[in-house]
């Protein structure tokens, strides 16, 4: 058996790929829950409202919206940072912006792969203008 500290709360446990016990595991469920039942009530309570009411530290819930898992709606509420741009955030890992921009330049990656621009094949002209295309675009 392979016995452990759990990280959140320090007690032994036998450990079976999660690092925290089955009760802090358990509980870990219930916070959220609360915490979701609360802002689905309140959707325009604060995080440190919410942690004062549903006995959850921010630090917690902040990963929660850090996850995706919530979404806290009042614009006051900008805890995290875009990991593109830095832009203030509700919630997940980059802003609207930066999300259509990637999504932007992955589909141009594919294009780009999937059919030979066609002006390669034009005269010497053209593929110059061409190649002031791309430059453009890079800007
Ligand atoms: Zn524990
Ligand atoms: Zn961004």
């Amino acid at each position: 058996m392979d016995l452990r500290n759990c990280t959140k709360c320090g007690r032994v446990f036998s450990y079976n790929g999660i690092p925290i016990c089955a009760r802090c595991s358990n509980n870990d469920e219930e916070e959220f829950k609360r915490v979701k039942d609360y802002l689905y009530d309140n959707p325009g309570a604060t995080v440190m409202e919410v942690s004062q009411e549903t006995d959850v530290t921010e630090k917690q819930i902040l990963r929660y919206l850090r996850e995706g898992r919530i979404e806290i709606r009042d614009d006051s509420n900008l805890f995290l940072d875009c990991e593109r741009c830095g832009k203030p955030i509700k919630s997940g890992r980059f802003c609207d912006v930066c999300v259509i921009e990637m999504q932007r330049e992955f589909g141009a990656v594919l294009k780009k792969d999937k059919k030979p621009p066609e002006k390669t094949i034009a005269k010497s002209g053209s593929e110059k203008m061409y190649i002031a295309d791309i430059r453009k675009k890079l800007k």
